[in-house]
């Protein structure tokens, strides 16, 4: 069983950058949480709130705006604080504008409207507090401020503020094409990532706090099968009705379902996780990750928690067109599968092996959607030093360990402009504020976890943009 955890017994730090308002930081954060920022579509998405957003951005950092550029992509936003060394590869920062809907059904369950934007005493309250316009102030706030103090960035700095991640990421595409079109790179870009804070009793190591840094993602794809049948009257059903098949081809898939393997993201997780691993089975096999990789891979795969990141997961979610009588034989029948691969996995893979398992079933398998898995990025790669220092700083006690997200973000598209991608939240919220905000009800964030990343960001910053020795 996991042990609750408290994320405030890993704060420190926190008189760090005195010079930043955090109470006026907090009102920024809670007039951004009330433009209503849902993406619903090119045509009918109200633009009027993105734009009422962009206003405020601009009205709120002097220095920023001053400093650098402000530019709109469709309503995409890309900000470039240009460097004192423009040859050199930038730091980029990126969040998105929009947010989820509020879930039919349940406005009358928030204490505070979703879009109010209250403050009280310990909390700023709004769809978008911790998914994900928190991370997207903060980047502002921890740019504006060292940019306050009177420092140029050696580095140019961009940040890059995507329309529609939650549905579609064409924000992030054509962000992502602009900055190609121009030559621009970033040595390392920062995304929004896993916010929790976890106990490490999964995988052996209770009593730890563990968060990660994300440095790929899975991919997603969807395989639909199909089942011809002519239908008619079931007194006759010779070689099987079409839902027949279907169902043994499914039966087929799901015997054969990808093995369990280790690979170099979650290797690195355990070996980062090693000194605090104590409990059997890891921590007789951790003493030799390598060696022992198929076994750590089998035994996580026994693990709810860790299964994603050893599988390459299918689930079978979608039957369509079965008879709704039961002396009727069914005409063509479909399934549609989930299938999240691992990094590394390719669809064609996946294809390739579902149509070897359900040989001989007569069933057709093709793809119906693929956003293929990410790159997989290295934990030596640049900046994720010091993005991991920046948030041992102020988080001391927690094990951070290199991981990948099970979901997709924006960063993904910026594979071709960027030499790293890190995707982490710089918050701590407590993780039951996490499981029931995002995308949930009574989404906030509490002022000291929200001071606490800028912080982070602010002195990432410090030591990659605007430090002569990144
Ligand atoms: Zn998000």
């Amino acid at each position: 069983m996991s042990k609750k955890i408290n994320p405030y017994d890993y704060f420190a730090h926190e008189d760090d950058y005195a010079g930043i308002d955090y109470d006026a930081a907090c009102s920024r954060l809670a007039e951004a949480l009330r433009c209503k920022t849902v993406y619903t579509g090119a045509e009918s998405t109200d633009w009027g709130e993105f734009e009422k957003l962009q206003g405020h951005i601009r009205a709120s950092f002097p220095h920023i705006m001053a400093a650098g550029a402000f530019e709109l992509v469709g309503h995409s936003v890309l900000i470039t604080v240009p460097g004192t060394e423009p040859d050199l590869d930038a730091v980029q920062l990126i969040a998105h504008q929009d947010v989820v809907p509020v879930v039919p059904g349940t406005e009358g369950e928030w204490l505070h409207g979703p879009f109010s934007g209250d403050i009280d005493d310990e909390w700023v309250w709004g769809r978008g507090a911790l998914d994900i316009k928190d991370m997207l102030m903060a980047e502002l706030e921890a740019t504006e401020h060292l940019l306050a103090s009177g420092r140029a960035p050696r580095r140019t700095v961009y940040l890059a503020f995507g329309e529609d991640e939650e549905v579609r990421s064409l924000g992030a595409t054509a962000l992502a094409a602009h900055m190609e079109s121009r030559g621009l790179r970033s040595a390392f870009l920062v995304d929004e990532g896993t916010t929790t804070l976890f106990d490490g009793a999964a995988y052996g190591a209770p009593g730890t706090a563990v968060s990660d840094i994300c440095v790929s993602q899975k991919g997603y794809l969807d395989i639909e099968f199909v089942a011809r049948g002519e239908g008619g009257h079931s007194s006759n059903p010779f070689g099987g009705t079409s839902l027949e098949r279907l169902c043994r081809a499914v039966a087929l898939l799901a015997a054969s379902k990808p093995e369990p393997e280790l690979g170099s993201i979650v290797a690195g997780t355990f070996e980062a996780l090693a000194p605090h691993i104590t409990k059997p089975p890891f921590a007789e096999l951790v003493g030799d990750v390598e060696g022992n990789a198929q076994a750590i891979a089998e035994a996580a795969s026994g693990v709810r928690e860790l299964y994603p990141f050893v599988c390459t997961t299918v689930a079978v979610d979608c039957l369509e067109g079965a008879s709704t009588a039961a002396n009727v034989m069914p005409g063509d029948v479909r399934a549609t599968v989930n299938f999240r691969l691992l990094p590394g996995t390719t669809g064609p893979d996946v294809l390739a092996a579902v149509e070897r398992a359900i040989a001989g079933t007569g069933v057709e398998a093709r793809i119906a959607h693929e956003t293929p898995a990410g790159r997989v990025d290295s934990v030596d790669g640049p900046g994720y030093a010091e993005l991991k220092e920046a948030l041992e700083h102020f988080h001391p006690g927690v094990a951070w360990v290199p991981s990948f997200v099970c979901g997709g973000t924006d960063s993904v598209r910026y594979e071709r402009v960027c030499g790293s991608i890190m995707r982490v939240c710089p918050f701590r919220p407590a993780p039951e504020e996490e499981a029931r905000g995002v995308h949930g009800v009574n989404e906030r964030i509490s002022k000291r976890t929200y001071a606490q990343g800028i912080r982070v960001l602010t002195r990432l910053l410090e030591h990659t943009a605007f430090s002569t020795d990144f």
